[in-house]
Parts: C-alpha cells; structure tokens; sequence
C-alpha cells in the first residue's frame, strides 16, 4: 500500500533520517483493514546515543539565536504544516485509523496552532528586574537543556507538536519518541521543522518500545521528561525522571464526570456526550466517561443520545462522510471488549452497542450502558474506547461528591442552564480542565493538564513555558561590599 508522505526511514537524527535496521523491528498497522503499511525499526543504544549527542550539542547554538529568530522558524513550520494539511491528516488516519473528517480539522491543524502560538511567544519570553535600593537583582528565563517527549497513540501530530513547540520556543533540543503504535506521524514534523530552518539536531525522533523510551528517561543528559500516557506508565517515567531529579510534565489518564442537570439543554448535553465519548472512537484521555445523568430526564436523554448514535457513519475513515471509525490496534479493540462483556457481567444495561462489527479492522460500535452503578468496574477504570457509563442523580451535592470519588482528575463537565450553579459545579470538580456547557474543547490559548493521578504541569498556553524553562537570579551589588571578618 502507498500514501501520501510516507517517511523515509524509521528515526530522525541530526537533521536527517536514519536507518538501522538491527533494531527490533516494528510492524505498522492500518487499523480500518488490519493491513501491515510499514516497518520501522526500534533505535539501537547506537543511534540513542547518537541523538542524545546532536540534541545536546545543537542546544547551544539554539539557545544563542534570538527568540524572535526562533520564533520565525516555529511560524514558518505552522504555515508548512496548514499548506500540507490533507497529506498529514491522511498519514494521520493511516497511523490512527481516525477518520480523515476528524484528522483534517483536529491533528495538523492542532499542531500548527502550536508552533504558531509558541513561535509568537519565543520573542516576549523574559525575565524580570527587581530592585533592591541601589542594588538590584535581575532573573534570565533560560532553557532546560535536552527535553525528551513521550508520546501517546491517540493524536500522534498534536502530541509531537505540543511537546516540541513550547520547548524549542524556549531554547531547548526534544528527542521525541512516539508510541510504537503510531511511530509515523512525528516524523513528519521533524521533517517540516528542519525544512522551516530548524538548525540540525534540534528536534529528533527515535522509535522504539518502552526500553527506548526507559533508556532516554534516565540518561543523565536529558533535562525533562514529558511523557502523555497512562497512569501506571506515567508512574513508572515520573519515578525514573525522579532518580535524576528532572522536570517532569505528566499528562496522564481520566475517569471523567459529565453532569447534566434536570434543567440542561437535553440536545447540547447529548452533544457534549457524544464529543466526550465517541470523537476518535473514544480514544481521548479528557473523555466524560461517567455521563451522570438527572433521574427526571435520564430517559428522554438516553432516547435522544441513542436516536444520535444511528446517525454515526461507521466505517472507510478515508470517506469524508464516515464520522466513526476503528480502534487503533486489535490490542486496544480487545481490550475494550473485555471491559464491555464486565459491564454486562456487573449488571449494567446495555442501551446500545457492545459488539465488534463483522468486516476487516478493529471496529467495535458506539457503547452506552446506563443504570450503572459507582463501584462497577467499567465506572471506575479507563477504558479508553468508545463506551459511556450513564449513572443517575438526584442531588448536587451528592453527585459532586460521586464525581470526585475517583483517582483521576483530568477533566469534567456540566450541562445546566443555572449559571450559578455552572460556576459553583466547575469550582468543586476536581479537575484540572473543566467544561460548562460543552466538552472536550483544547485550544492551544489555554492550560491543559491533569490534577490528582491524572498528571503533572500543563500544557498549552503561557502555562506551558514554566515547564519548559527555568529561573536564574542574578544578584547586583553597587557599593562595597561587608563581610564580618
Ligand atoms: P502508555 O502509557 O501505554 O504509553 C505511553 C508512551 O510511553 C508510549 O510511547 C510508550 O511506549 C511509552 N512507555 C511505556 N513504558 C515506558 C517506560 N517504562 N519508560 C518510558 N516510556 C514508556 O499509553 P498509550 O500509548 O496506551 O496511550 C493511552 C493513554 O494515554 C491513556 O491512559 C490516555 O488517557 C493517555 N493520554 C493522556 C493524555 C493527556 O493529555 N492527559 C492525552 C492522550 C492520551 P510504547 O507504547 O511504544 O511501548
């Protein structure tokens, strides 16, 4: 099978592809067909080593260019990105199996607003004076060094470009290294970075597993570890990053709420539950997985969300009219199933749903259970797929109390039409990203993160340059100077 902007090798280094074919090889699977599209290779310590060299030697001159100077290279990079968006969004959906509806409006163009925002932001990054009489001190805001970003599989691009925008606008190198299930993608933006100008061993891609990802983590020559994953994988990265003292972003997993009160617009609730659990079949970390639902209404929504299921087009994601389209692996699809058949096992009602379709690919149907209750495995675990658990409500501050009742806190929701309430819910969720009356929006203008196990730091936004770059003081003295001896 051929595509579109197919990479030419398995790694990017030093401004170039390479190659080295001795590594464990990694086959790349079309999730609509089961179709093997490509092999790429995990890195070899030769080729680990390699890239830790450039990255760190590139760092220097980086860092010496002006931001504005910086800044330029990360726009044009934007500008590339938008100027090819058909041609990645289709690599996209080969990677993913997204569909290409999806992938032409929320990956490229996601990662494009990245390097646009965080090239705009290279110039005005500062320190500030603080004076102290006729002394002074002054702080220089300086790069980390050699950032590594750990990707997850669900938005291959965006993940590439959310780590790397925000730490080369600040004057670091990244190796990224992307999930092995979805190794295309990244280097795609590595190519497009270094023809906007990006000086050679800035921005690096390795491929490989978790050993790759481990080596990179606890060599002491990385500065950062940026990982977007799983909670039990964020613990595993978060504690080696630990044993180098590195700055760590962990953007991690989610249980999320989605509350809809009795007086909620039942049309815009059911949107938000269909954004927050079906868009990339499921696959998002913000998911509204726990869609809580007011007991005087639940039924009329449920009859409304299932009328909008039959209208999902399942199928070829390469068709602009599919809006549903496979899990990203047979791994994931199983494992989804598996959590479906629990579901049923702990008595939840299967509203719609719940089975694999008989064709070619890892397609499972949009799932609703509802009549679930809190401690049932499927309310409590993530699954990661396209599968809602609907509970019912009938007091607010018992549901609040029920929405936090979990580890996770990446995101949550509320649909009302009390505008009090909206505020006082969204104050007491435990979560770092909160929507009212919508669900699942990110633009690159604001923070994203996790509170709880769902994460560390931020990403997007101002925020995002804290985790990124570091604060000097420097102290001026004017007069003489005392000592007591
Ligand atoms: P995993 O946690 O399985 O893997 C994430 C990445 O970490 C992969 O590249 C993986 O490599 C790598 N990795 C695994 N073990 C180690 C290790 N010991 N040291 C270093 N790197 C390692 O996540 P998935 O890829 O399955 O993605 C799904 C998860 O990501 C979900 O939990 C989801 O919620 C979360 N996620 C969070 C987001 C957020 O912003 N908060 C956004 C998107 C997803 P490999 O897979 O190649 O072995």
């Amino acid at each position: 099978m051929t595509y579109p902007t197919q990479p030419t090798a398995s790694h990017f280094i030093n401004g170039e592809y390479a190659e080295d074919t001795a590594g464990t090889p990694i086959d790349v699977i079309y999730p609509a067909t089961g179709e093997q599209i490509a092999t790429v290779y995990a890195a070899t310590p030769a080729l680990i080593e390699r890239a830790i060299e450039s990255a760190r030697a590139a760092q220097i001159t980086w860092a010496a260019m002006t931001g504005t100077e910086r800044g330029r290279i990360l726009r044009r990079a934007a500008e590339m990105m938008r100027e090819r968006n058909h041609d990645l969004s289709v690599l996209e959906t080969y990677d993913t199996g997204k569909p290409y509806q999806e992938t032409s409006v929320a990956d490229a163009t996601s990662g494009a607003d990245a390097l646009e925002y965080f090239g705009g932001m290279a110039a005005t990054l500062t320190g500030e004076h603080i004076q102290l009489g006729e002394d002074w001190v002054y702080t220089r805001r300086e790069p980390l060094g050699l950032c590594v970003g750990i990707g997850a599989w669900n938005y291959p691009t965006q993940i590439a470009c959310w780590k790397g925008a925000p730490a080369l606008a600040c004057g670091n190198t990244m190796i990224f290294k992307p999930s092995e299930t979805t190794p295309l993608c990244a280097l795609k933006v590595a190519e497009i970075l270094h023809e906007a100008g990006l000086p050679a061993g800035v921005y690096n891609v390795l491929q490989g597993l978790g050993d790759v990802g481990g080596a990179l983590v606890t060599d002491p020559r990385v500065d950062k570890v940026s990982l977007t994953g799983s909670v039990p994988t964020g613990r595993k990265v978060y504690a080696a990053a630990a044993q180098g003292i590195k700055h760590v972003t962990m953007e991690l997993g989610g249980k999320s709420p989605m509350i809809v009160f009795e007086d909620a617009d039942i049309d815009n609730a059911v949107s938000g539950a269909i954004l927050g659990n079906f868009y990339s079949s499921g696959q998002v970390c913000s998911n509204g997985t726990r869609v809580f639902v007011h007991k005087d209404i639940k039924e009329a929504f449920l009859d409304r969300l299932s009328t909008r299921l039959k209208a999902a087009v399942i199928g070829d994601p390469m068709q602009p009219e599919t809006s549903f389209g496979p899990m990203v692996s047979e791994r994931q699809m199983n494992i989804v199933l598996d959590y479906i058949e629990k579901g049923k096992a702990e008595g939840a009602r299967l509203v719609c749903g719940g089975t694999r379709l008989d064709r070619d690919g890892f397609y499972l149907t949009p799932t609703v259970f509802a009549d679930v209750a809190d401690d049932m495995v499927i309310a409590r675990e993530e699954i990661f797929g396209p599968v809602m658990a609907v509970l019912d409500f009938e007091d607010e501050a018992d549901v609040m109390a029920r929405a936090n009742d979990t580890e996770f806190g990446l995101a949550a929701g509320v649909f009302t039409r009390d505008l009090a309430r909206a505020h006082r819910v969204a104050a007491g969720f435990e979560a770092g990203t909160c929507y009212i009356n919508t669900y699942n929006d990110a633009p690159v203008e604001a923070p994203f993160g996790g509170s709880k196990a769902s994460g560390v730091g931020r990403e997007n936004s101002k925020a995002a340059i804290a985790y990124y770059s570091q604060l000097k003081s420097v102290y001026v003295r004017m007069g003489d100077l005392e000592a007591p001896f």
